[in-house]
């Protein structure tokens, strides 16, 4: 084993990748067949995830006739939809005061309240659908564990209360409620906020995806999209096949073209790796450990009845849940970025990862030091440069795409799914006119400058995080120099 792994306890067949543990509990799916060569379709979805899958769903359940087709370059699950640590939560990625900027401040509280919905949204399709994912809705505690932690807490429920949040949507908990909900080591304060329930991720993309193919959607597996071409552009060779293609959208795949009306692109953190995007969306990584299930005498210290999703107020934050069979999943950032814009493994995270979560793990609860880490993953979430999540569609090339959601991506795809439904089927409504459509948002830099970047904001957020628990009363200097540079 080595060295940073010593002293943490693993189970016998511990496991580090192999897609995310959320698979190892109920197997990876058997693969879809490939797309079997050119083919032509009303609609066709590049990424199997939730924004491709809800996409998909609710085009389909609007216009039966619609010929709709997804195509996924692994199976239908396989990036962050089937590895995150399952909060469908309301949080939205990006910043409040922007989008009001844009579009006016009650169209941002609409989108608010639009995300409050998508929530309650996700559970009644899926329980409508028959889809069991371990869906217990809990709420959200926020957790702080040092001063500059609980200033910003309160600063922060202060300002949702600003945006419109009343009482029901969040509120301080009182030390004694905090207690009695989950003892987390060390808390000063704490916020609760009900908008939020746990899932197991793998089972609602797995399902999803059933759903979606029983519908009369054709998933094409094992098919890589390497360009996706506008209306009337010149093909994959460069040649132009405009006549050839119908004056169609496209998208180029390693086994034919998928000519469409209109072509979505659902790839998120992936969107890299696609022709002509390499700086689009920066691939960040985020890095999970699960425990083996915890006995009762150990969850008699910590509490947690309520399986609510929990945070902490850190600047490198760590995200955890009780799964439904009674262990801890917890993540965090890990090594933030990789060169270039790549992404892991089949989701193998770093040693370095897996020790620095299980610290986490042991500071929060330690009541669970002794239990072990039956799996670690990893995976890629879209980071839009501004860091403010997007849904697009344009009549004129046929192209469209939803994501960038940083890491609010489980609840937003869905609200993605149906704004998208809405604009291929060119209703002007209420979801259409919320202010993250349409946006246009700029490009990263090139590397290395990006790499450096990312690097140094995460290594002034870690310097942050180390000052506050030492000695800060308010935020660290260092922490609003990295959210300077990062362009939050
Ligand atoms: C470890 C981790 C924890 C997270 N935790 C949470 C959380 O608790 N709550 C939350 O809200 N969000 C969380 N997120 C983010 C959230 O999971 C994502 O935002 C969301 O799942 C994105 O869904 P998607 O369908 O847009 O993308 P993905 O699920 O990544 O799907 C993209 C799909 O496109 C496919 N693809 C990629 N390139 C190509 C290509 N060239 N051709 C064809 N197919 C391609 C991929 O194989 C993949 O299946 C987490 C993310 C990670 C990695």
């Amino acid at each position: 084993m080595c060295s940073v792994m010593k002293g943490i306890p693993l189970t016998k067949d511990f496991a580090n990748g192999g897609v995310s543990f959320w698979y190892r509990q109920i197997g990876l799916p058997a693969r879809r067949p490939a797309l079997p060569g050119p083919r032509d379709y009303d609609v066709a979805i590049v990424g199997g995830g939730y924004t491709g899958l809800w996409t998909a769903y609710y085009l389909k359940r609007a216009e039966p006739g619609l010929r709709i087709a997804i195509l996924e370059k692994e199976f239908a699950g396989f990036g962050a939809s089937g590895r995150n640590g399952g909060w469908l939560s309301a949080e939205f990625a990006g910043s409040r005061k922007r989008h009001a900027r844009a579009r006016g401040r009650q169209a941002m509280i609409d989108l608010q309240r639009a995300m409050f919905r998508s929530v309650n949204e996700v559970i009644e399709v899926a329980r409508a659908e028959g889809i069991d994912a371990d869906v217990h809705k809990g709420g959200l505690i926020h957790v702080a564990t040092n001063p500059a932690q609980r200033r910003r807490l309160r600063a922060g429920v202060a300002d949702l209360r600003a945006w419109g949040y009343g009482v029901d949507d969040v509120r301080l908990m009182e030390r004694d409620e905090a207690r009695e909900r989950l003892q987390v080591a060390g808390a000063l304060e704490a916020s609760y906020s009900p908008h939020c329930a746990r899932i197991q991720p793998a089972k609602l993309a797995v399902g999803l995806a059933g759903v979606v193919e029983q519908l009369g959607v054709d998933i094409f597996e094992d098919t890589t999209v390497t360009e996706i071409l506008p209306r009337g552009a010149a093909g994959p060779s460069g040649q132009n096949d405009h006549g050839g293609r119908g004056g169609k959208a496209a998208a180029v795949t390693t086994r034919g073209v998928v000519t469409a009306d209109y072509v979505i692109r659902a790839t998120e953190g992936f969107t890299a790796s696609l022709a002509g995007q390499h700086r689009q969306w920066l691939p960040m990584n985020s890095s999970m450990i699960v425990t083996e299930p915890l006995p009762p005498d150990v969850w008699k210290h910590i509490g947690w009845h309520g399986s609510e999703l929990l945070e902490d107020e850190a600047h490198a934050y760590v995200y955890a849940q009780r799964t439904a069979d009674d262990r801890i999943a917890i993540g965090g950032r890990g090594v933030p970025y990789r060169y270039g814009s790549r992404t892991d493994h089949r989701g193998a995270t770093q040693a370095q990862t897996v020790a620095l979560l299980w610290r986490m793990l042991v500071k929060l609860f330690p009541a669970a030091a002794d239990a072990r880490i039956a799996h670690a993953w990893c995976g890629v979430l879209g980071v839009p440069r501004d860091w403010c999540s997007t849904v697009h569609l344009d009549h004129a090339s046929g192209l469209g795409w939803a994501g960038g959601y940083v890491g609010s991506g489980v609840t937003t795809a869905n609200l993605a799914g149906r704004t998208l439904r809405d604009l291929v089927l060119a209703r002007d409504t209420a979801l259409t006119s919320l202010p993250w459509v349409g946006r246009q948002v700029r490009q990263w830099e090139p590397e290395p400058l990006r790499w450096t970047g990312v690097q140094l904001i995460y290594t002034l957020f870690r310097a942050a995080d180390r000052h506050e628990n030492e000695r800060g009363t308010t935020t660290s200097a260092y922490a609003h120099l990295a959210n300077l540079i990062s362009g939050r």
